[in-house]
This record gives C-alpha cells, structure tokens and sequence, in this order.
C-alpha cells in the first residue's frame, strides 16, 4: 500500500467508530476530507486532526468527487442520501454500512436515480485495521468506478471488487458475518460449558485456538464439496455428526444451559441421516430445506 497518493477531496457522512476511522486514514495519506455527521459534536475528533466539517450531506457531497456514507445502516444510510438531492449528480457515492443486499440495491437505485455514480460497499475488518494492508473492503458496481478511485480506497485497506451487480458486496458480508458471529457464539457458548466443568476461559485458550487453525482445513474442504457437490468420503459422517450433537446437546443441559443453535443443527443433521445420507460428509445436509421444515 503506498501512503502519499494525489490529493482528493473526499466527503465521509457519519463519524462514528469506523467513519472516523475512514475520514483518519484518509486524512494521513494527504487528502482534504470533508465530514458530516447527524450529531455535530462527534466530529471534533477528526476536525483536529484537519478536516472541514459540513453542516448538512449536500454540502459535503458538492465539494467531492468521491463521498463514503457510513451510517449504522442502509435505511439511515439511504435517508442521508435522499437529503443529498441533485448534488449527487456526478459524483461517486459508496455505501459502507453493513446491511442486507435488499437494502443495498434499494441505497444503490435512490443513488443512481439522482445521477449518482454508486458503488455498494462491505468492510470486511475492523476499526484498527483501517490505513493498514490488514483492512479489507469489498465493493459492488462497476468496475471501471472502483479503478477511477481506486488509489484513494487502497489508503484504506485491501479492495476488492466482488461483481457488477448491485447488493453483491452486502450478500459477501452478511454471508461472512454469519459465519462470525456465529463461531463467536459457539465459542462463548464452549466457554460457558467449560466453566460449568470447572475449566477457566484460560486454561480451554490454547485449545480454542487448536479448533480455530483446524477450521483453514476444513472451511477449505467443504468449500470444494459445496461447490462441487460431492458428499462422499467423509471425514466424519452425518450419523457421527448426529450422535456427537446429542452428547453436546446433553452436556450443554446437564450445565444448566440452553443449546439453541445446536439443537437447530442437529434438526439439520438428522434430516440428513433419516433421508439416507448417514455416510455422507456434513455437506450433504441443506439448510434451506431444513428452513423449510421448521
Ligand atoms: P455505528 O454502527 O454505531 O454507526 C454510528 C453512525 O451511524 C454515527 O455516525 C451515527 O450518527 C449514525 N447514525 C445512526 N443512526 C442514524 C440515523 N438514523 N440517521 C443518520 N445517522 C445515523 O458505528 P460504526 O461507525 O462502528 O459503524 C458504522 C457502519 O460500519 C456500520 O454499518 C457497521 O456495521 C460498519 N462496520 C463497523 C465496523 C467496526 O469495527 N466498528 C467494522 C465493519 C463494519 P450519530 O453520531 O448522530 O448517532
């Protein structure tokens, strides 16, 4: 990542966490920023540190060529914009909030149809990594967009362009979130599980971080499976899969604990096995039908 690019003048609506960590990364790399934000106050920090505020998003917008909107979500997200109007023509306008791609495509046509160039946007890290090659931020759109500014985005983090089509980037993060969030709910979940064992979060540590290495493997296995759809030499099969979820459900209650979402799990496994895939690798299994049956 280089540090010193030419001089762009662009807007960040919202300063929050993440806005000021975006409107600070650009301001190091030599930009001139402008800031808006619902809450005037919150944006002293990066004032002092030399941008110019803006009293409403149109007037941030009009003075830049590229304006990132980084509210809580897309509907706060998609209100700013309709409060920008006509001087969205001709700029570039990227949503960075973290929403659904329904929401993202509805961002991206109230954007467009005032002129607007629109890129959806996903950021994949958090705060810290902002200015540092370990930030990640996917987009959406059109490509030749993302080139235009793509030297300015790069002072934030790793770009990556996911597609043309609107609500793709959203679709990578709610997809990447709900894998992370939901091995962080399992984690805690463990760690609640070893403390009724008598084991502390210190000691299960170097073992946690045994299963977070052993899922690269993994992941990476059941990738391929997914995509190629075979199910069969399995490495643990459903029906080992099964029996091992009832020992978890069990252990998690004789804790005194619930086990929802092992439970939803093992409802997912067990439909496997009952239809006959019990030799079958995990993948064989469809989250979609199991919805379904629910
Ligand atoms: P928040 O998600 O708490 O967002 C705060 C910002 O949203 C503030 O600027 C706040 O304005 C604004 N806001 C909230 N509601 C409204 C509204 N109705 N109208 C206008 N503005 C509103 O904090 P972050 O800055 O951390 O996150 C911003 C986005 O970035 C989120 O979508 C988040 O998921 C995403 N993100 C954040 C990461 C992080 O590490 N923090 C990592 C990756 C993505 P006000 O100050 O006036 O309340």
């Amino acid at each position: 990542m280089t540090t010193h690019q030419d001089t762009t003048t662009v807007a960040v609506l919202g300063a929050g966490p993440m806005g000021q960590a975006l409107a600070g990364a650009l301001l190091d790399r030599g930009h001139d920023v402008v800031v808006w934000n619902r809450t005037a106050t919150r944006l002293e920090p990066v004032v002092a540190r030399g941008a110019r505020p803006a009293t409403t998003p149109a007037e941030a917008v009009a003075q830049a060529t590229l304006t990132l909107v980084n509210v809580i979500d897309n509907a706060a997200a998609t209100a700013i914009v309709d409060q920008v109007g006509e001087a969205a023509s001709g700029r570039t306008i990227i949503g960075l909030a973290s929403d659904t791609p329904d929401s993202s495509r509805e961002l991206q046509s109230r954007a467009t149809a005032l002129g607007a160039r629109y890129l959806g946007g996903a950021i994949m890290t958090p705060v810290a990594t902002i200015g540092t090659e370990h930030g990640s931020i996917l987009l959406d759109g059109s490509e030749d967009v993302v080139e235009r500014h793509r030297t300015v985005l790069e002072g934030l983090g790793a770009i990556s362009w996911v597609g043309e089509q609107p609500g793709t980037a959203a679709g990578y993060d709610m997809a990447l979130l709900d894998f992370f969030w939901t091995s962080i709910g399992g984690y805690l979940h463990g760690a609640e599980v070893a403390r009724k064992a008598g084991i502390d979060a210190a000691s299960l540590l170097p073992h946690a971080l045994g299963i977070v290495s052993i899922l690269t493997p993994i992941v990476t296995d059941l990738a391929g499976r997914l995509d190629q759809g075979t199910h069969d030499d399995a490495t643990s099969d459903l029906e080992s899969i099964s029996a091992s979820l009832d020992h978890l459900v069990h252990a998690a209650h004789d804790a005194g604990l619930g086990a929802d979402a092992l439970e939803a799990l093992r409802r997912v496994t067990r439909r496997g096995v009952d239809a006959g895939h019990g030799k079958d690798e995990i993948t064989r299994v469809s989250f979609a039908e199991a919805a379904a049956l629910a």
